[in-house]
């Protein structure tokens, strides 16, 4: 194991900012030749444009998809005929991506080599079923898509979304070593170990804030959301609400919570 090198990943940012995408996609080519590219991110001309000068004459041996969101995904095909490169992703994942099979499918126990090692393909399901992170042993590095942000948190809501799935998931991440985190948005983490402990802890107490709500007496999920997010910005009322559904469902499936309709309650012991 050599140190490990940071420089040789160069970081892409696609022009698509929004409060679910912060300053916008993060695409990142991970080099010596032959290269990778880690998430071609939407299918925006001038991004794509981007990747390809970034690549210049060099050989790029893979384009991998953390998971087929179309802000992640949707520049794949374009980029696959730009680079004349295979793509690397789940069957599932290239499909709902609207891709053929993928080249290099990542099935349990599959790498996808490079000149810079390799990246080993974690599942990581919670932000959407069939979402992958790519651990980079030699760098110590994890490329998260949308399990770890830069900045706030993931977006975890039913019916994609699954919060036993996504705490199972941050358990397996904070089981590697990890140096650093590229997030599919926001700047990276240097604190790997730190941050997963923070997003463990940060779930666990907003479920105990849904628990509280329920022992108050809020019974649905706008009911609930008013007590656990008071005074949030409107526009994102219907996210919050998403994620506290993602808690129910996660406290009805262990049989703490019992649901009747859109209504919620407290499962009596
Ligand atoms: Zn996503």
């Amino acid at each position: 194991m050599g140190e490990p090198d940071h420089r040789r990943v160069d970081t892409l940012v696609a022009d698509n900012p929004s409060p679910l995408t912060l300053d916008g996609t993060r695409t990142y080519v991970l080099g010596p030749e032959p290269c990778l590219v880690v998430d071609p991110g939407p299918a925006l001309a001038d991004h794509l444009d981007a990747i390809e000068v970034r690549l210049g004459s060099l050989e790029v041996a893979a384009i991998c998809i953390t998971h087929y969101h179309p802000d992640h995904a949707a520049g794949a095909a374009d980029l696959v005929l730009r680079l004349a490169a295979p793509l690397a992703a789940t069957p599932e994942s290239a499909r709902a991506a609207g891709l053929e099979a993928p080249e290099i499918p990542l099935d349990p126990g599959s790498v996808v080599p490079f000149g810079g090692g390799r990246l080993v393909p974690v599942p990581a399901p919670g932000h959407c079923p069939d979402h992958v992170c790519f651990h980079w042993p030699e760098a110590a590095a994890l490329f998260a898509g949308d399990i770890i942000l830069g900045e706030g948190t993931s977006m975890i809501a039913p019916p994609e979304g699954n919060m036993a799935a996504y705490m199972k998931t941050l358990e397996r991440l904070a089981a590697l070593e990890l140096e650093i985190i590229y997030p599919g948005h926001g700047p990276p983490v240097e604190n790997p170990a730190e941050k997963l402990d923070e997003y463990v802890r940060h779930r666990l107490e907003r479920e105990r804030q849904v628990l509280d709500a329920l022992a108050d007496g809020a019974a649905t999920p706008v009911e609930i959301r008013a007590r656990v997010y008071p005074g949030l910005d409107p526009s994102l009322e219907r996210a919050a609400e998403g994620s506290v559904l993602a808690h129910l469902a996660k406290l009805v499936d262990e049989g703490r919570v019992e649901a009747a309709g859109e209504k919620f309650s407290l499962k009596v012991r």
